[in-house]
């Protein structure tokens, strides 16, 4: 049996963008060293914004930044879901919708045909909405952008098998 065979399987990281400024997900990578460990206890199989890695899920954790805004993005976080065994939302976007949440309080249609010179080719909701509205979510991390310890204690934890301790509004599953 080679050494591969044998070597334990590593826990698989997925990070996901919806509508977001990439904040909280810098907010991952400025962990820099604390990073490197990270990435060593787990196979980072999926994260657009840092690696190549693409890889299919199930995922043992899936970090979710960003709020849903398009049809596309109600099928995504619902595929998310289905390939996360622990869904944890990270910053105030996928928390709670975000600043762009802001558009719920007006005319959605006013708003493109003032930005955009082809209105016809923008596809949106009216709604910003935080995940939890859609799928069922094991841990959110609030702020704007999270706190990096916050983020680490939770990866830790659920890295060495442990429940985060989180203040409670931020812990929704037992
Ligand atoms: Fe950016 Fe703030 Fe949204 Fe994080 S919560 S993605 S920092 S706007």
């Amino acid at each position: 049996m080679t050494a591969a065979a044998t070597a334990p399987r590593r826990p698989t990281l997925a990070v996901h963008k919806f509508a977001s400024c990439d904040g909280c997900q810098l907010s991952l990578l400025d962990c820099e060293d604390e990073l490197l460990d990270i990435a060593q206890a787990v196979e980072i199989a999926y994260f657009l914004e840092a690696t190549r890695a693409t890889a299919k899920g199930p995922y043992d954790i899936a970090l979710v930044e960003g709020s849903i805004t398009t049809a596309h993005d109600l099928k995504r976080i619902r595929a998310v879901r289905r390939q996360a065994k622990v869904l944890v939302t990270i910053g105030a976007c996928a928390t709670s919708g975000g600043i762009q949440a802001l558009k719920s309080l007006a005319d959605t249609d006013d708003y493109i045909n003032a930005v955009y010179a082809h209105p016809r080719f923008i596809s949106t909701l009216d709604t910003s909405t935080p995940i939890a509205d859609h799928v069922p979510v094991d841990y959110e991390l609030r702020g704007c952008p999270i706190d990096r310890g916050q983020l680490l204690h939770v990866l830790t934890a659920l890295l060495h098998g442990r429940q985060p301790r989180l203040p409670n509004h931020s812990q929704c599953v037992e």
